[in-house]
């Protein structure tokens, strides 16, 4: 087999991808905060580990692959959102982890083996401090918890940053209990008001990067073969879930690669809630583009390289996976034959996950589709278009239901269809008269009619 081929952001270059046991495959992906709904750019990392999840499931077996994504529920701005609405922070985390849920499901983003909420894994925490404090890597100070930077020789590795260049470029808060402008919150007192757990160190919270080393321990273990996230979390976020793992474990790597995914930018500016240039999946699903339609845009882009998100890349991708639904339908009677994704899909993917690479080659599949003269030729390019949909999260919907047929009978489907293949015969035959008389007829039972490399796809007007 090939190797799967992967950019590990620790080494800055791609690496073959070996498990440190092939039964168990790990990975852990920095999942939402929630306290807002999340936009579209906080949905590229969950589409892009979900295509890592389903190559992974796909070359170790489904059943050896442990993915676990969090949801940080204790958060700053959390506790703001629930001030605001004068409710317990249950109220916001419920709401906005039930609609990351519904978006994350309409996007056909499979669902995580395991997703464990900070809430559940305070004693983990805790626990995890106390041994970071015992060990001399973290002190409390003032009803603080942090960590010291210097205590940790490694610290910066994963960013290429050196202590001192952070110290120079320092933004962090500069705080009087803090041995180093560097060290940073273990674990915080609470304000008035606000959620609070007791700890041996004072009654207070956790900090983020805290949350995910304590979850990432006790749902996969010490060493995960892979961390993911955005290219934002690489620092401070990732580098100190290093420092806090690495210094409780003996100096033991905390994952064997890191991945981080590039940002999504819209009209060129960085999409993101402080710039309020955001694009909610809600809103896009409310003006009829598919959850389908956004995961394919996604993916055109490769997920280390930035991507503009537009109405033109939204457009393209509706054209292409109608001309793809479009090839799906007219082998709609067709058995699709049960066979693995071609070379084409499989060397794409296994190179660092090159989606539009995948993709074209679903055109070169689709190609040979419509060419094929046998049924088994039909039913084997079929089922190649629908094995690298299930590596890419795509052709998920009937394909009568993509172009909105379901109301249709099937003998008005078919009387449709008829005068489709009519209507390409009269224009083959040069007889534009009948040509135009069926383009005719076809508008007046309100079909809109679309011509593609692949042939004609259809819809009703309306
Ligand atoms: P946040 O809710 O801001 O913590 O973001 C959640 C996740 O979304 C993080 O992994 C970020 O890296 C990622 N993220 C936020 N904005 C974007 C964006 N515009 N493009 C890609 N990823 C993003
Ligand atoms: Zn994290």
């Amino acid at each position: 087999m090939t190797d799967l081929v992967l950019y590990d952001t620790a080494a800055r270059k791609k690496r073959a991808f070996v498990p440190a046991d092939a039964s168990r495959v790990t990975m852990y992906v920095c999942g939402p905060t929630v306290y807002s709904t999340a936009h579209i750019g906080n949905f590229r990392p969950p589409i892009t580990f979900d295509v890592l999840f389903r190559v992974l499931r796909h070359r170790f077996g489904a059943d050896r692959v442990v993915y676990a994504r969090n949801i940080t529920d204790v958060d700053d701005k959390i506790n703001a959102a629930a001030a605001k609405e004068g409710v317990d922070i249950s109220v916001i985390t419920d709401r906005f982890t039930k609609i990351y849920r519904e978006d994350s499901a309409a996007l056909n983003i499979l669902p995580p083996d395991l997703e464990p909420a900070a809430t559940a894994h305070m004693a983990e925490m805790i626990a995890l401090m106390e041994k970071l404090v015992a060990d001399g890597f973290a002190y409390a100070a003032e009803g603080h918890v942090l960590f010291d930077v210097t205590a940790y020789d490694q610290y910066g590795a994963l960013s290429r940053r050196s202590l001192d260049d952070m110290i120079a470029g320092a933004r962090v808060e500069v705080a009087p209990y803090k041995r180093n402008p560097s060290d940073f919150v273990l674990w915080k007192p609470s304000k008035a008001g606000e959620p609070v757990w007791d700890s041996p160190f004072g009654p207070g919270r956790p900090g983020w990067h805290l949350e995910c080393s304590a979850m990432i321990e006790k749902t996969l273990g010490e060493t995960i073969d892979i961390h993911g996230g955005g290219a934002d979390l690489v620092f401070p976020h990732h580098e100190n879930e290093i420092a806090q793992s690495a210094c409780a474990h003996g100096g033991k790597a905390l994952a064997n690669y890191w991945l981080h995914n590039g940002f999504l930018s819209i009209e060129s500016e960085k999409m993101s809630k402080s710039l309020g240039n955001i694009v909610k999946p809600n809103e896009l699903l409310s003006a009829g583009i598919k959850g389908e339609v956004i995961r394919y845009a996604m993916l055109t882009g490769h997920y280390r390289a930035p991507l503009d998100w537009n109405q033109t890349l939204i457009e393209r991708a509706q054209k292409s996976l109608d001309r793809l639904y479009g090839v799906l339908r007219r082998l709609k009677d067709v058995k699709a034959a049960d066979v693995p994704p071609t070379e084409g899909v499989m060397k794409a993917l296994n190179d660092d996950l090159n989606t539009p690479k995948a993709l074209a080659a679903l055109f070169e599949i689709a190609g040979r589709a419509n060419k094929a003269e046998t049924i088994e030729a039909q039913a084997e390019a079929k089922g190649q278009l629908l094995a690298a949909g299930a590596l890419l999260g795509l052709f998920e919907s009937d394909a009568d239901a993509w172009f909105g047929l379901d109301d249709l009978s099937e003998a008005q489907k078919a009387e449709i269809d008829g005068l489709l293949v009519q209507r390409a015969e009269a224009r083959k035959d040069k007889d534009f008269a009948r040509a135009d008389a069926i383009r005719d007829e076809l508008t007046a039972k309100g079909v809109m009619a679309e011509d593609g490399p692949e042939g004609t796809t259809w819809r009703m007007k309306g």
